[in-house]
């Protein structure tokens, strides 16, 4: 399988505050990594880094062996490679559904309205929101909201998806069906990083799991082994917190 991802040594500080200690991270073509660990431990800004949402302080970050810290790199470019999915959906309020899917395509790929209007509908079954095209952002519940944001990252056809903690903002109730959705396309082969304190999601669909505290990569290693028997004593102190 072909390297998707790879991060070598990175580091990542806001003013003084070094938040990313060296990492080093390899993501395969249609593997599932997850990524737990306490708030404040960098999971978010790790993910930013992958899409040059932050600046990388020193290191490398590879999108399919494009480096991102190269300066001739075409940033937008390997942006729509790599789709991202927020906490909160950050969807537009003022654009119905449908013109929120298809803004991304016409704007940054140039498909005309009508060819991104007739991709946006399978999109929209795969989220099982086919019957709220013509809505507004405000008719739906959160659940709704995050399946449309997935929909609009879908759109751009990326070849890797980022999901930071894209259930935390949900009531419970309606947890279930974004994961279906996750789900789903995690069959279907999508190459995903998936951050998540839903760690059910971790243990049945990551391929991988791994535990960061304090800007380190703590542990990593399969579901079965990192919840059944973590190693280091950081991990077991998260687990006994969360499980
Ligand atoms: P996590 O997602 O694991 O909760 P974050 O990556 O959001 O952690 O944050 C890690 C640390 O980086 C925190 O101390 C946070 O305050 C700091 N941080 C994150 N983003 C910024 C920013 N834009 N400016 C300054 N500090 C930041
Ligand atoms: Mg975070």
């Amino acid at each position: 399988m072909s390297k998707m991802i790879t991060v070598k040594d990175l580091h990542k500080s806001f003013g003084k505050n070094e938040v990313l200690k060296g990492i080093d991270l390899e993501v395969h073509e249609q593997e599932v990594v997850c990524v737990i660990g306490p708030s404040g431990s960098g999971k978010s800004t790790l993910l930013r880094c992958l899409n040059l949402l932050e600046e990388v302080t020193s290191g490398d970050v590879y999108i399919e062996g494009d480096n991102l810290t190269d300066k001739n790199v075409n940033i937008n470019e390997v942006r729509t490679r790599v789709g991202m999915v927020f906490q909160h959906f950050n969807l537009f309020p003022h654009m119905t559904v449908m013109d929120n899917i298809t803004l991304g395509p016409m704007k940054i790929k140039g498909v005309s309205k009508d060819q991104a209007r007739k991709d946006a509908i399978p999109i929209l079954q795969k989220v099982g929101l086919e019957e709220k095209a013509d809505v507004y952002p405000e008719s739906l519940s959160g659940g709704q909201k995050q399946r449309v944001a997935i929909a609009r990252s879908l759109a751009m056809n990326p070849k890797i998806m980022l999901f930071d903690e894209p259930t935390s903002a949900l009531d419970p109730e309606l947890v279930g069906d974004v994961l279906e959705v996750m789900k789903d396309l995690a069959k279907e082969g999508m190459t995903m990083v998936v951050v998540t304190h839903e760690m059910g999601f971790a243990r049945e669909m990551g391929d991988r799991v791994i535990f960061m505290d304090e800007g380190i990569i703590m542990e990593e290693d399969e579901p079965e082994n990192l919840f059944g028997n973590p190693q280091n004593p950081r991990t077991q102190e998260f687990l006994s917190k969360v499980l």
